[in-house]
C-alpha cells in the first residue's frame, strides 16, 4: 500500500515525521497534495504543551495545495490540478449552530473524526484528504506560500464582523502581532480609522505601516486616545493580545455603545477571570463579545479578498522552512515575537 509522510507532535517539544498509509477516498472526499502549511499560534501552544492537548497530535490547519483526486460524490467546484486552500474544521451541517450559519461553533465538530485518519488537522503532510466542503478554490495565479495565511485572515474577518464597524469609525486594535496587523488590514478595507496599541517598540514601528495612529500603552494611553477621538473614545476595540486584566481598562477608551471583541485566547490553566463593572455595560450600552475560528462564509470571503490581492500576506511571513526540517521550523516559530513560519512541502 502507498504511504505518505506526515508530521506528528509526539509530546511537548517533540515533533517528528512518520509514514501514514494512503487511504481510499470516501465518495465525498477530495485529496489535496499539500504545497505549504503555516505554523499557527495554536500549533505552537500544542507543541509547547501549553494547551493540555492529548498526544500524539497531527497539527497544521493553515494549508494550501493542489487537488489530486476527487471522490465520485464530492460536491466541489475545484477540478484536479486546481489550487485550493483547505478550511480544516469538521462541520456537521445539522446542529443548531451550523443551521444558523455559525458553523465555527459546530457542536459535533469533534465527533466527526473519520476512521483511519490522523488525529488533528494534519496539514504538515504530503497529502490531506478532506470532505468536499473544506476545499476552497483559489485563482490560477495564487501564491502557494502566502495563501497559507488565508485561514488567519478568515479568523480576523469573523472577528471584525462581531463589531458594528461603519465607514469612518475609529477603532482600536490591541497588539501589533500578526493577528493585530491582520485586523488592521481588514478594518482598513472596511473604511475605519485605525489605532494600534503595542508595548514593543520594534513592533510599533512595523505597525505604522498598517495603522493611522500607533500608541504606546505604557505611556498615557487615555489622553492619546482622547486626543485622537476629540474626547469621545473609539467606536470598537479588538483585543488580540495582553493579559485578562487589560480588558476592564478598555472602558476608559471607548465611546458609549462601543463593541469590544475578545479575539485572543488566554492560555492560562487557572482561567482568565477579571473583574468587570456591569454598570459600565448597563449605562454605556457597551457590548463585550468573543470570537473563535472562521465560519465557512468568513473563509469564502478571505479567499475572495486574497484572490483579489486586497492584502499583501507576504508582510506576515518571516520565512519558509522545508518539511524535512519541521522540528527546526517549530523551534523558530515559538521564538517570541516571530511572524509566521511557513513549512513548504
Ligand atoms: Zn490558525
Ligand atoms: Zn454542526
Amino acid at each position: 500500500m502507498k504511504k505518505y509522510k506526515i508530521a506528528k507532535i509526539q509530546g511537548p517539544n517533540n515533533i517528528e515525521i512518520n509514514d501514514w498509509e494512503m487511504p481510499e477516498l470516501y465518495p465525498d472526499e477530495v485529496k489535496v497534495k499539500i504545497s505549504a502549511c503555516a505554523i499557527c499560534t495554536s500549533d505552537q501552544g500544542i507543541y509547547k504543551g501549553a494547551r493540555g492537548n492529548p498526544y500524539p497530535f497531527y497539527p497544521g490547519h493553515e494549508v494550501v495545495g493542489i487537488v489530486e483526486e476527487i471522490g465520485e460524490l464530492a460536491a466541489t467546484e475545484a477540478k484536479v490540478g486546481d489550487k485550493v486552500v483547505v478550511c480544516r474544521m469538521n462541520r456537521c451541517g445539522q446542529c443548531p449552530s451550523c443551521r444558523k450559519g455559525e458553523d465555527n461553533r459546530c457542536i459535533k465538530s469533534r465527533s466527526l473524526h473519520r476512521p483511519g485518519r490522523p488525529a488533528g488537522p494534519g496539514g504538515f503532510s504530503e497529502y490531506l484528504i478532506v470532505p468536499d466542503y473544506q476545499v476552497f478554490k483559489m485563482s490560477k495565479d495564487a501564491d502557494m506560500v502566502t495563501s497559507a495565511l488565508i485561514e488567519p485572515v478568515a479568523c480576523c474577518i469573523g472577528s471584525v464582523d462581531k463589531a458594528d464597524v461603519q465607514l469612518g469609525d475609529t477603532v482600536l486594535v490591541i497588539g501589533a502581532g500578526i493577528m493585530g496587523l491582520l485586523h488592521a488590514e481588514i478594518l482598513r478595507l472596511r473604511g475605519a480609522r485605525i489605532i494600534i496599541s503595542e508595548v514593543d517598540e520594534e513592533r510599533r514601528k512595523i505597525a505604522e505601516k498598517f495603522a493611522d495612529f500607533v500608541i504606546d500603552p505604557t505611556k498615557d494611553m487615555e489622553s492619546d486616545i482622547r486626543n485622537i477621538t476629540d474626547g469621545y473614545g473609539v467606536d470598537s476595540v479588538f483585543v488580540t493580545a495582553g493579559p485578562p486584566q487589560l480588558v476592564p481598562n478598555l472602558f476608559k477608551y471607548v465611546s458609549g455603545g462601543a463593541d469590544m471583541v475578545i479575539y485572543t485566547s488566554y492560555y492560562q490553566p487557572e482561567g482568565a477571570e477579571t473583574p468587570i463593572d456591569l454598570n459600565d455595560l448597563h449605562y454605556k450600552e457597551y457590548r463585550l463579545v468573543g470570537t473563535i475560528s472562521p465560519t465557512r462564509y468568513d473563509f469564502a470571503r478571505a479567499v475572495s479578498i486574497i484572490n483579489a490581492n486586497r492584502i499583501d500576506l507576504s508582510n506576515f511571513i518571516r520565512t519558509t522552512v522545508p518539511f524535512e526540517n519541521i522540528s527546526k521550523a517549530f523551534d523558530m516559530a515559538i521564538e517570541p515575537g516571530s511572524y509566521r513560519i511557513v513549512v513548504t512541502m
